[in-house]
């Protein structure tokens, strides 16, 4: 596979270069494979939607329950941005265009979801950032919020 932002080839990463996913860093090496880009430093990880991605991270902390509902959330926020067809980056697994996703509450989340196999994409610094909203979001949910 190669890295749809500079062409250079992906090459399977663990956890450990993120700092805001520290906390999380044996389950999503469990959960998760990740290719990663030495050049721009962008994560492709095969995974279906953010919720799941949420879900398995804050299970242990607040319960399946509370994950699924966090979740839900997350997946339920998501919406596609009007990006014009040629500008979209093309899929490293299937070469399917990518749609650019966003997240709003609370936080802006920014990241591309292949249309064909669902796989998703991360340019530097946008996991990090799911990581620490999805906690901010389970802590909310052990206050009861
Ligand atoms: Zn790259
Ligand atoms: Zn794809």
């Amino acid at each position: 596979m190669y890295c749809p932002r500079c062409d250079k080839p992906l090459v399977p990463s663990a956890w450990d270069d993120l700092d805001g996913a520290s906390p999380y860093r044996a389950q999503l090496s469990a959960a998760f494979d990740r290719m990663r880009c030495n050049e721009c430093r962008g994560s492709w990880v095969p995974v279906q939607s953010v919720g799941a991605l949420v879900q398995s991270i804050a299970e242990p902390m607040v319960g399946r329950e509370k994950a699924q509902l966090v979740a839900r959330r997350f997946d339920a926020d998501t919406e596609a941005m009007d990006v014009a067809e040629s500008l979209k980056i093309r899929c490293p697994r299937c070469r399917a265009p990518m749609d650019k996703l966003r997240s709003r509450v609370r936080f802006l989340v920014l990241y591309d979801r292949c249309g064909a196999c669902r796989g998703m994409w991360f340019d530097e610094g946008e996991l990090p950032r799911i990581v620490s909203a999805l906690h901010t979001s389970a802590l909310n949910t052990l206050d009861g919020s």
